[in-house]
C-alpha cells in the first residue's frame, strides 16, 4: 500500500518527537538539562538524524550542534575565495532541545524536528539551493543553573560575557568546561560570528506557549517581536521585632510594604496592557523574608521582578510608575526600598521582510496567520541582533508550556514545515509555491 507523503511526513515527525521525549531522566519526565547525560545522549542521538539526512555535523566553538546541507559551488555558480572559504550565502533554521526540569515534549524540540523536515523535502525533490542551509540545536536555551539562558544564541551574537562563562554552579562545574566538554572551545564568545554578514536569514518555528492561536483557530502566527526581558532586585529593609509587644501602629514591617509593592506591581501591568494593548507582563515570583520566624514582624525582604514588554513606550511608563511605588509604600510603612537592575535584553523586533515571506508561505499552503507578540524570550531575539530573523508560533493546547501536559500535534508541526520550506525556496529564488505533500 502507498502512504501519502503527508502521512509519512507525520508519522516521521512523531517518531521524532517521541524518541526525542525518550531522552528523559526518568522519575521526572520531560526533563533533559543541558549539559546532563539524557541530553548528551538527546545530542548523539540527533547528530545521526542529521547525518542520515545527508547533512553535514559540527559543534561550533559556542556549543551548537549544526548540520548544513552545504551549496553545490558549481551548480549555484559560485567560486571559493583565496582563503579556501566559500563565499556564499547562509541560511539558519533552528530551536533547542533542552528542557526546563519537569519540561514538556515540544518546546523547541517541535523546531528542531520541523527544521529537519524542511531538509528531507529539499532531498526528497532533489532541490539545489544556492546557499548553505544550517539546522541548529542552540546550546541551552532554557533558564539554567549558571544564570543564563540561550547560551549558544547569546553565544553566536558575541552576548556570552567572560563573566558569565567563568560561572561556577553548585557542584563545582565551570559553564566554559562545560561547553568545551560537548565539543565547543569559547573561542569568540565575545564577537558576532566571523560570516554574520553572510547570513540571509535566521527562521525558527516554536509552539506559542499561550493560547491566541487555538482560541482563534489560525495556523500559525507570525510574530512580530520577542520582548524585552528585565529583571530587578527589590530590597525592602524595615525594623525586625516582637510579633507579640510591637503595636501595629509602631511597626516598620518590610513584609507588608513588599506586599503594598507587588499587589500594585500587578495592578499596574494590568492596566498599561490593557491601556497600551500590547504584550505587557510584570511577575514578583521570587521573594525571601528575613527573618522568617512567625513571632517576629518582617525586617527585611529581597525579591525579584521579573518585566516582559513588547514596546519601549510600555516599558518607560511602568518604570516611572513602578519608581513612585516605591517611594509610596516605602514613606507609608516606614521602610527602606532599594531597587537595582539584574539583567536587560531589550525587545528585539522581527525582520519585516522575513515576516512578509513566512506570512506569503503560509497563505501559499493555504494556512491561517495572525500577527503576535511572543510572550517568551528565544534565540531568535539574539540572533535577530545580528542577522535578519523570525519566528513563527504554532498552537498549543490550553496554552500550556513548561509541564509535562504541554501538547501540539504532528500535523500542526507539520504544518509550520511547509511555511519554513516554502519561505526557504522563496529565499532561494523560486516562485512562491505550495509543499503540501498531499
Ligand atoms: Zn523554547
Amino acid at each position: 500500500m502507498k502512504v501519502s507523503p503527508a502521512i509519512a511526513q507525520t508519522a516521521r515527525i512523531a517518531a521524532a518527537i517521541d524518541k526525542l521525549a525518550s531522552f528523559t531522566e526518568a522519575d521526572r519526565p520531560y526533563t533533559r538539562l543541558v549539559f546532563s547525560p539524557e541530553f548528551d545522549a538527546a545530542r548523539n542521538w540527533l547528530a545521526d538524524a542529521f547525518a542520515a539526512a545527508g547533512l553535514v555535523c559540527h559543534i561550533d566553538s559556542g556549543g551548537n550542534l549544526i548540520g548544513t546541507r552545504t551549496v553545490n559551488l558549481e551548480r549555484a555558480n559560485l567560486k571559493m575565495s583565496d582563503e579556501g572559504r566559500a563565499d556564499r550565502a547562509k541560511v539558519l533554521i533552528g530551536s533547542h532541545i533542552d528542557t526546563v526540569p519537569a519540561g514538556g515534549r515540544f518546546d523547541g524540540i517541535a523546531g528542531v524536528i520541523a527544521a529537519l523536515e524542511v531538509v528531507h523535502y529539499l532531498n526528497e525533490h532533489q532541490i539545489e539551493l544556492p546557499f548553505d542551509l544550517e539546522i541548529v540545536d542552540y546550546l541551552g536555551e532554557e533558564l539554567n543553573v549558571w544564570g543564563t539562558s540561550c547560551l549558544g544564541s547569546r553565544h553566536m551574537a558575541g552576548l556570552l560575557t567572560p563573566e558569565i562563562l567563568g560561572r561556577v554552579d553548585v557542584d563545582g562545574r565551570q559553564l566554559a568546561s562545560e561547553i568545551t566538554r560537548i565539543g565547543g572551545n569559547n573561542l569568540g564568545c565575545d564577537e558576532v560570528r566571523s560570516d554574520a554578514d553572510q547570513i540571509l536569514a535566521c527562521l525558527e518555528l516554536h509552539i506559542e506557549q499561550a493560547k491566541l492561536l487555538e482560541i482563534q483557530s489560525h495556523d500559525i502566527g507570525i510574530v512580530t517581536a520577542i520582548p524585552g526581558i528585565y529583571r530587578y532586585g527589590i530590597s525592602v529593609k524595615g525594623q525586625a521585632g516582637h510579633s507579640g509587644t510591637t503595636p501595629m501602629d509602631d511597626r516598620q514591617d518590610a513584609l507588608v510594604a513588599a506586599a503594598d509593592i507587588i499587589l500594585a506591581i500587578n495592578g499596574l501591568a494590568s492596566d498599561i496592557a490593557r491601556d497600551e494593548n500590547q504584550h505587557f507582563v510584570a511577575t514578583i515570583g521570587k521573594i525571601e523574608v528575613f527573618p522568617n520566624g512567625a513571632a517576629i514582624v518582617p525586617g527585611q525582604v529581597e525579591m525579584t521582578l521579573d518585566m516582559r514588554s513588547a514596546s519601549t513606550h510600555s516599558k518607560s511608563a511602568f518604570l516611572a510608575a513602578f519608581e513612585t511605588i516605591c517611594r509610596d509604600s516605602a514613606a507609608r510603612r516606614h521602610c527602606a526600598v532599594d531597587v537595582r537592575p539584574l539583567a536587560a535584553a531589550d525587545i528585539a523586533p522581527m525582520d519585516s521582510g522575513l515576516m512578509q515571506n513566512l506570512s506569503d508561505a503560509a497563505a501559499v499552503n493555504g494556512l491561517s496567520t495572525i500577527k503576535l507578540a511572543s510572550g517568551a524570550g528565544h534565540d531568535t531575539a539574539h540572533l535577530s541582533r545580528f542577522a535578519p530573523a523570525a519566528i513563527i508560533f504554532i498552537p498549543c493546547s490550553d496554552g500550556l508550556s513548561h509541564c509535562p501536559e504541554e501538547f501540539t500535534s504532528n500535523e500542526a508541526i507539520a504544518k509550520g514545515a511547509w511555511v519554513l520550506t516554502s519561505c526557504v525556496l522563496a529565499l532561494a529564488g523560486k516562485p512562491l509555491q505550495a509543499v503540501v505533500q498531499r
